[in-house]
């Protein structure tokens, strides 16, 4: 059993953050389906993974969500203050239960990040709000955890060079804006042009595709700069926010891809992150598939491709 054990252990050779809470806030009619979380979750522990590899989002703190963000924001926030305008940029009926959810989320991806840098890799099966701004949240995101992440392993002296990799379908606009300018920290997103957000503030490095451009050129444009990039930036951490919305059918994207191109695409990310051992948590964003499964299926790919390619500590 002992044997059994450790071999069942040994197909997951990382750890997964997660919290049941994720699903059970209430969203009303939203496209964004909570119950993906949830799902990803059981379909794990029927594949063999053991509990003890599940460790549980914990609530951010305000000194480190404040890393990245205004105090004026996040008190309005906290306090569900924020104007009706505010509010409708948000695209989410706000609750205080909305900001528990954001706050969880902000915990998980900095733990990942954290754990990232013990195991060479660690999975959020949640996470990546890229719009939201230092001073405003929208397009589903209030609050935004990869930078929050990010400016809080570099205060802690974890890393000094991050990289974020953005290959959800719409443009990383809040964390391209919060990191302008930035030496320290390189932002590259690859999404569609003709779709929300209409205003693109520049990334690093953006790729701009077109309805239905499909797999060839999207990754013909990845392996155009992956893995030359890691080997010119050198970071000491990458975080991979693994969207599931260029997928073809899904209701907020038209990028058309196929399964075996985002896996593709997760293999141009993963393994050329793992070939040069730099640590790479992954965070899940968008995914709105026209049948729920269908997103769950492009997330469960991506972390089949990370246990194909192994932790970078351990092999
Ligand atoms: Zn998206």
């Amino acid at each position: 059993m002992r044997l059994l054990e450790l071999l069942i252990g040994k197909r997951f050779p990382f750890p997964f953050v997660y919290n049941d809470e994720y699903w059970m806030v209430d969203l009303g009619r939203s496209v964004v389906d909570v119950r993906k979380y949830r799902l990803i979750y059981e379909r794990l522990l029927a594949m063999g993974v053991r509990k003890e590899n599940f460790l549980e989002s914990p609530l951010a703190d305000d000194e480190d969500i404040l890393r990245a963000h205004t105090f004026k924001y996040i008190e309005k926030l906290k306090a569900g203050i924020l104007t009706r305008a505010e509010i409708q940029a948000l695209e989410l009926p706000f609750s205080s239960e909305l900001t528990r959810f954001a706050l969880l989320h902000v915990g998980g991806t900095i733990l990942a990040c954290e754990r990232a840098l013990d195991c060479g890799l660690a999975f959020h099966l949640g996470g990546g709000f890229h719009h939201a701004f230092a001073d405003h949240g929208e397009g589903f995101c209030a609050i935004n955890d990869v930078s929050v992440a990010v400016e809080k392993l570099r205060a802690d002296g974890l890393i000094r060079r991050a990289m974020i990799i953005d290959c959800d379908v719409h443009q990383g606009n809040g964390t391209a804006a919060m990191f302008a300018g930035r030496e320290d920290v390189f932002t590259f997103s690859i999404h569609q042009m003709d779709i929300y957000p209409a205003e693109k503030p520049p990334s690093r490095l953006d790729v701009g595709l077109w309805m239905g451009d499909g797999d060839e050129a999207y990754l013909s444009a990845m392996r155009t700069h992956f893995p030359t990039l890691y080997e010119s930036f050198r970071p000491d951490l990458v975080v991979y926010l693994a969207g599931a919305d260029p997928l073809t059918g899904d209701k907020l994207g038209g990028l058309s891809l196929t399964l075996d191109g985002l896996a593709e695409r997760d293999r141009i990310v993963i393994e050329g992150a793992r070939r040069q051992k730099i640590p790479l948590a992954v965070v899940l964003a968008g995914g709105y598939g026209r049948e729920i499964m269908d997103t769950v299926q492009v997330h469960l790919n991506t972390i089949k491709v990370a246990q194909k390619a192994g932790s970078p500590r351990l092999r």
